[in-house]
């Protein structure tokens, strides 16, 4: 019988360039992933290569549940030769698979506003837990706003889908090409006032200084904030 966390054969539907050097891709999986929980991740191995050995893990974007498969997104950016390879394949390619794997993000019922603050390919799993609230019965009038950050206007990669997700959604970018100047948690910082309480849940991930940040502010206010650390263990780094 077949396991969440096991390894399973997925097949590649489309591996789109989205921005320089990101890409979305989708893979065709056993109907196993229709269960993934917005925050869990999977860790994606392209067989028949030794180099790298080791399976990359990356944040579940979405998954649409088909009779008996899962079709499931991820956002990528190309740091080194996992991401490359990946990058590489073509639509009917065949990947490895193990997932879906970790917590995923608890959403409490009483909640009556979420918000997300992504950075970067951080708006994966923060897209993911918008689209999962929207679709559920409890959840769907939830206000949901939303946060998001890059380094260009080009690299707001997942940005629509976000738009059209949540009731809001502030922009910042480091060069100024499109909304607020500057970091995304400067810009939320400016509204944490207005956005906090009990009702309201927080929600974040990105890359390890806007991470550092957000604990700093949530630490200083009480805020209480859940976070995905896409952050990759030494071990696994050029394996
Ligand atoms: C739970 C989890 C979820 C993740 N989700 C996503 C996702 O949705 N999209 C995505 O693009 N990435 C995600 N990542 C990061 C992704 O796994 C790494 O970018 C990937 O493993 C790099 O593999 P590589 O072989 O291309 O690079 P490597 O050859 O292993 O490394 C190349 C260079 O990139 C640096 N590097 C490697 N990993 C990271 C990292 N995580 N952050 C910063 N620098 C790094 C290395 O230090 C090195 O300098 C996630 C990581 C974790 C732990």
């Amino acid at each position: 019988m077949r396991r969440p966390g096991g390894i399973e054969k997925g097949i590649i539907h489309y591996n789109r360039e989205a921005g320089h050097g990101h890409y979305v891709m989708a893979i065709e999986l056993p109907r196993i992933f229709g269960d993934s929980l917005p925050g869990q991740f999977m860790m994606i191995r392209k067989p028949g290569f030794n180099s790298p050995l080791l399976a990359r893990p990356f944040s579940i974007f979405s998954r649409k549940n088909m009779e008996e498969k899962t079709v499931v997104e991820v956002i990528y950016r190309v740091v080194g030769t996992g991401t490359e390879l990946l990058a590489s394949c073509e639509v009917g390619d065949i990947l490895h698979v193990m997932g879906p794997l970790g917590r995923g993000f608890y959403v409490d019922n009483r909640l009556r506003k979420i918000v997300l603050v992504a950075g970067g390919v951080g708006v994966a799993p923060l897209s993911f837990l918008a689209e999962h609230c929207r679709e559920h019965p409890a959840r769907k009038h939830l206000e949901i706003i939303s946060y998001m950050g890059a380094r260009t206007e080009t690299l707001l990669v997942g940005i629509e889908r976000l738009e059209l997700l949540c009731d809001r959604v502030k922009v910042a970018t480091d060069d100024g090409s499109r909304g607020f100047h500057g970091a995304v948690t400067e810009l939320f910082s400016q509204d944490i006032v207005l956005d906090g309480g009990d009702e309201t849940g927080f929600y974040a991930c990105g890359p390890r200084a806007m991470m550092r940040k957000i604990s700093e502010m949530s630490a200083g206010s009480g805020m209480k904030c859940q976070v995905v650390q896409q952050v990759t263990p030494l071990l696994v780094r050029g394996g």
